[in-house]
């Protein structure tokens, strides 16, 4: 082992680990994960028992036998325990309860007015996502095209946590809103208390690039230990994963870079009052706002792309701009932290223009060495990603409150 790998392999076979390896299939029995881990049988053993009493694993049926006892197979229950998550967008949330390894049970996707408030946003989802894992439906949402329910259904108190996203900057510690652009009255807002007022198990909030991140990094990305996501949708925002974490920093605010400046002349105003911010050139609400003042008659996003996809030259040339503001913050970024993977998730990354020159900015801007291997990537288009790291924020809690 070098000095390098220490700390990693300081990690290695936490319970975390443990309960990932059995949940994907690469682990069945305690000896795959002591042979995956490099711990000791003992160790193993422990730290198994230990998930089992917390309910996060059981043992299932018997293993292939080698001669001698039966090895018993290890399995996350799918039955009974379910997470909850709610992945709050301007204008719409999608909400779902997902099993213990983080695989989607049921998913619902309601129509949200941010505008109305946290209070009475969050007072709705909340009760949406608990009917759901209690097995029922509300009125509001009962019978929503979409909505599947797993064999059985999740019984009542099964449910082990919420995990929330919310669009704007979150300072990790309280759970508290801090100066969000496009939430006007959620600045300041206790969402952690806000939500331990109304329901009894733990809730954790974090911004929605960071559950990109941790929903694109478990999914796709899960074995490697450096890695870049970008959110590129109506706002911009990136999450990082450092030795297989979430990177979170100080306060909750690493990985935001919509507030950096990139160079443009004549630089555009930023809803934080500076001017040539990388939301004001490369967001999706950017690119709204500068193809109005074209006089392109467009009101959202959604036109905005259906515009590229028609070849209109306004239109791509903004988004080819928007792509080499976003690949130079990239380079800066990859220059400095050397990731083996970034990719770019949101609405804005099925825009093919933008991509190509970020992808290009990139590959002009970083060191050889910091390129050599780097994949750049689209993340996986998922309805799913967002709701698939708000439960993995839970469960990474519940796991490591029981250690
Ligand atoms: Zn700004």
């Amino acid at each position: 082992m070098t000095i390098d790998d220490a700390p990693r392999e300081a990690l290695r076979g936490n319970p975390r680990e443990l309960l990932r390896w059995v949940a994907t299939g690469a682990a069945v029995s305690r000896a795959d994960l002591s042979r995956l881990s490099g711990l000791s049988p003992s160790t193993v053993s422990q730290r198994v028992e230990a998930l089992i009493n917390q309910g996060l694993l059981e043992e299932a049926g018997a293993g292939q036998s080698r001669g001698g006892r039966r090895p018993r197979q290890l399995a996350v229950p799918t039955g009974g325990a379910v997470v909850g998550a709610i992945d709050l967008g301007a204008h719409h949330a999608r909400i779902g309860t997902l099993d213990l390894s983080g695989r989607v049970v049921q998913g619902r996707t309601l129509p949200v007015r941010i505008e109305d408030g946290p209070e009475t946003v969050l007072g709705t989802l909340l009760a949406e996502v608990t009917a759901l894992a209690s097995g029922g439906a509300t009125a509001a949402s009962g019978g929503a095209p979409g909505a599947s329910l797993a064999s059985g259904g999740a019984a009542a108190g099964a449910l082990r946590g919420i995990g929330i996203g919310i669009p704007g900057p979150v300072q990790h510690s309280t759970g508290r809103i801090v100066s969000p652009s496009r939430m006007p009255g959620w600045n300041g807002f206790d969402v952690a208390a806000f939500c331990a007022d109304r329901v009894d198990v733990p809730v954790i909030v974090d911004n929605d690039a960071n559950l990109m991140a941790l929903g694109a990094h478990r999914t796709a990305h899960a074995e490697m230990d450096h890695a870049v996501y970008i959110k590129a949708g109506t706002g911009i925002g990136s999450g990082v994963i450092s030795s297989g974490q979430l990177h979170r920093g100080a306060q909750g605010s690493a990985g935001d870079i919509s507030h950096c400046r990139v160079v443009a002349d004549p630089a555009p105003l930023c809803s934080c009052g500076n001017a040539g911010c990388l939301e004001a050139v490369a967001s999706g609400a950017a690119l709204v706002t500068a193809l109005r003042e074209q006089g392109v008659p467009v009101s959202d996003l959604t036109g905005v792309l259906r515009l590229i996809d028609d070849g209109d030259r306004h239109a791509t040339a903004l988004a080819r701009q928007a792509g080499r503001a976003i690949g130079e913050i990239l380079a800066v970024v990859v220059n400095f932290f050397n990731p083996q993977v970034v990719a770019i998730g949101g609405r804005l990354a099925d825009c093919e223009p933008l991509l190509a020159s970020m992808r290009a900015t990139l590959y002009e801007r970083c060191l050889p060495l910091a390129t050599q291997t780097l994949l750049i990537e689209r993340v996986a288009t998922s309805q799913d990603i967002g709701i698939t790291g708000a439960a993995h924020l839970v469960i990474d809690h519940v796991v490591s409150a029981h250690p």
